[in-house]
């Protein structure tokens, strides 16, 4: 039977009914180790109990007011960002998307207030994904989301990553600031380099600009930092979240410093979701678990032992498998055949992993997975790299 959904998706054959953990259960019964986690969102696993807990807890007491009204909840949840990050305050929404558009508005309503409503345009880096809303999409700057959709909205300009000569030839009198994925997700795990970080900070001080990091991927614990800028020592002005803020409820979030959302005033933005108690009371219960005793390092030190495992992986497969990059539990390998054809390998071994640019696949498994999760999770690309090395020998 024809589906009854919009065909935007390529969708596998394949349906989940439970999970548990880092492991789905499909309809016949079949066990997979998830490595994809619902693209980096199901931070704490599936069925996470105290995540279970505060749904269910908050669904007996209300779910939405809406925003005319106090919700302590996500003052509590706000508090808390701002008690863990460079931010003094922060705009709930619903996704990634939302965060980024708010995050544009924020930084080009601060030059407005400060009497230069002309500086409005925003510099991007090839290569970045920011969402698929006209306006995120026109940042991203990816032609093959942009044609058919009509005008590309204006005030966005490309340069390629770690070119600062680029960089400085598209600031002019008109940029208001510079949005950048620390790793680069959707694009393939390509990690900007600290020291690349740095300048692209002291580039905005010295020309006036805000500095916006997407870490709606690589945010939440990713890389075994709350927010993965830290690594640099460096802090944005604005910062937009959401994938494993929720832990798989639609959650996002804009944090900004004060001075960066000077021209915020009421009325200036809304969403009537954002921000509801229910959303409100399962992003507490993520923080409850990201925030607690040695997660954080938990997280690094699975990575790091996932990753020198892969390594020794690409040394056993080098005709499959060409680099391993990324940070924390944030990883790409980087292949020499095709992604989309080894991510249905690794499938048939029952190990979800997920397709991204420059022909990468990216592991980013739910920042709970044990050690003999990364073991078994290993074992099972190594079985579908194995795959390819008999097809490639049967072809030579
Ligand atoms: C996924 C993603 C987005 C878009 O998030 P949605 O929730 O799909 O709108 C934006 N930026 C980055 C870096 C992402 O990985």
């Amino acid at each position: 039977m024809t589906s009854a959904l919009l065909p935007n998706y390529a969708r596998a054959p394949l349906a989940f009914v439970r999970g548990e953990g880092a492991w789905l259960v499909a309809e016949d019964g079949e066990r997979y180790l998830d490595f994809g986690a619902g693209v980096a969102v199901n931070a704490l696993g599936h069925a996470h109990p105290h995540l279970v807990a505060a749904l269910t807890e908050q669904a007996g007491k209300v779910w939405h007011v809406s925003n005319l009204y106090q919700i302590p909840e996500g003052e509590r949840l706000g508090r808390r960002f701002v008690e863990a990050t460079f931010a003094e305050v922060a705009f709930f929404c619903n996704s990634g998307a939302e965060a980024n558009e708010a995050a544009i508005k924020v930084a080009r309503k601060y030059h407005a207030a400060g009497g230069h409503p002309e500086r409005y345009r925003i510099v991007t880096f090839e290569g970045a994904f920011h969402g698929r809303t006209l306006a995120t999409l026109a940042a991203g700057g990816q032609q093959k989301y942009i044609v058919g959709f009509g005008p590309k909205v204006d005030g966005f300009d490309q340069v390629p990553t770690g070119d600062f000569e680029a960089l400085e030839a598209a600031i002019g009198p008109e940029t208001a600031a510079l949005m950048i994925e620390p790793i680069q997700g959707e694009g393939g795990v390509r990690v900007i380099p600290p020291a690349d970080l740095r300048r692209l900070r002291e580039t905005c001080d010295r020309h006036g600009l805000l500095l916006i990091m997407d870490e709606v991927q690589t945010g939440i614990g990713r890389t075994g930092k709350l927010f993965a800028h830290e690594w640099s020592g460096i802090a944005p002005d604005i910062l937009s979240a959401a994938k494993g803020i929720g832990g798989g409820f639609p959650l996002g979030a804009c944090l900004c410093t004060r001075e960066a959302a000077r021209g915020m005033i009421a009325g200036s933005h809304g969403s009537t979701f954002g921000g509801n108690p229910l959303a409100m009371a399962v992003g507490n219960a993520v923080l409850d678990v990201i925030l607690s005793d040695g997660f954080l390092e938990h997280v690094a030190q699975t990575g790091l032992r996932l990753k020198q495992k892969l390594a020794a992986l690409r040394d056993r497969h080098p005709r499959v498998i060409e680099d391993v990059r990324g940070e924390g539990l944030m990883i790409g390998l980087k292949l020499a055949v095709p992604n989309t054809e080894f991510a249905v390998s690794a499938r048939e071994a029952h190990l979800l992993v997920i397709p991204a640019g420059d022909n990468v696949v990216r592991l980013i498994p739910p920042l709970i997975v044990t050690e003999s999760d990364v073991d078994e999770a290993v074992r099972r690309l190594d079985a579908a790299a194995a795959g390819f090395e008999a097809l490639r020998g049967a072809a030579e």
